[in-house]
């Protein structure tokens, strides 16, 4: 089966993938993992590697340009340099990206940028020693710091930053990294916490909205929209400029602004489910399709599937954020 573009039910060019590599991670994100723990999946019980070159090279032979590796923590699972160099030879395959916590960075980012990712996004929701400890259930900010420094030496660009916007938590720290994006060429993305699975941060006052940070980063910086950005494709997120600065500060919020109009993404699980929004609980099995040997037609059938399955949006919002019970948390689908 040959395709040039992969369209849903309502029109959407379905061309972007996110590969959660496995469900392990080296933090413990509190917003990310269910307090009491997760039950992690026996290696037999991932995909290998080869089944996810198998699929990518299947979805781009009908579309796909463009996917992102994450997880749990895709540096942590062996192998991820040789894997990321395969990828790269995938013909089509326009773009591959990686988000990491980049605690692992200062040992493989030269390794990462060499098998041919140049583009990064790291988590990193505090500047503060403690609550990054806190936050990330043991984490060390200066592994962290050490990463992100690395992924500059390498050569990465962009390198965007994850922040997570939690109100009570880092919500003091919005111009400490606004003075980050001040000094260098970082993209600092505040996302909206998302309620979902056991999360303790669901709660509405845990929600910091996107004018309460923009005003707070215009006290001291002016913030600006250039036509260069308002034209740039950067999925989801709204991106500033920081005058007289480096780096830029983009905003994304998928619960107050949807963006599901506009939703390109499919997902694949670590254990090889295709789902096609991370809110709905809809997902297509393909590791037991490769366990029985389909040939590419049937695989092909079975991304179709997963595409047509693909909801006109989520139900999230700011009025009802109480906890969204997915049988899977985050680190689970791959976020
Ligand atoms: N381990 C990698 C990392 O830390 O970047 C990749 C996986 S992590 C699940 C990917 C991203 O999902 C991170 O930037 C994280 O902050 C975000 N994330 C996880 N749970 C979230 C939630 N409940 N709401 C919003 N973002 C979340």
């Amino acid at each position: 089966m040959q395709f040039d573009i992969m369209l849903d039910k309502y029109n959407r060019d379905i061309n972007y993938l996110r590969v959660s590599i496995t469900d392990r991670c080296n933090l413990r994100c509190t917003y990310c993992r269910p307090k009491e723990g997760i039950s992690l999946k026996g290696h037999e019980d991932i995909l290998s590697y080869e089944e996810i070159l198998r699929i990518v090279s299947q979805a781009v032979k009908m579309g796909l340009v463009k996917i992102r590796l994450t997880g749990g923590e895709p540096l942590v699972r062996r192998g991820f340099v040789e894997f990321a160099a395969a990828l790269k030879k995938i013909e089509g395959l326009q773009d591959i990206s990686l988000t990491t916590n980049g605690i692992y960075l200062d040992r493989y980012a030269q390794a990462i940028y060499k098998a041919g990712i140049t583009r990064i996004n790291i988590s990193l929701d505090s500047l503060k020693k403690e609550k990054y400890f806190a936050i990330t259930g043991g984490g060390n900010l200066d592994d962290a710091l050490r990463g992100i420094a690395a992924a500059e030496k390498a050569g990465f660009s962009p390198i965007k930053i994850n922040t997570v916007a939690i109100n009570g938590f880092n919500d003091d720290e919005v111009l400490n990294f606004a003075e980050l994006a001040w000094k260098k060429p970082l993209q600092i993305r505040f996302i909206e916490v998302m309620p979902i699975s056991d999360v303790n941060f669901g709660h509405p006052e845990k929600f910091l909205p996107m004018r309460q940070m923009f005003d707070i980063i215009s006290s001291k910086y002016s913030l600006e929209l250039s036509s260069e950005h308002k034209h740039r494709l950067d999925g989801p997120a709204r991106i500033f400029k920081i005058r007289g600065g480096q780096g830029e500060i983009g905003f994304i919020n998928p619960v107050s602004e949807h963006f599901c109009a506009t939703c390109n993404r499919l997902r694949l699980t670590a254990d090889g489910k295709l789902r096609a929004c991370l809110l709905k609980e809809t997902e297509i099995d393909l590791r037991d399709a490769l366990k029985n040997r389909c040939d590419d037609e049937e695989l092909a059938r079975l991304i179709c599937r997963a595409i047509l399955s693909k909801p006109a949006g989520h139900d999230l919002n700011c009025t009802d954020r109480s906890l969204k019970k997915c049988h899977r948390d985050m680190s689970g689908i791959g976020g």
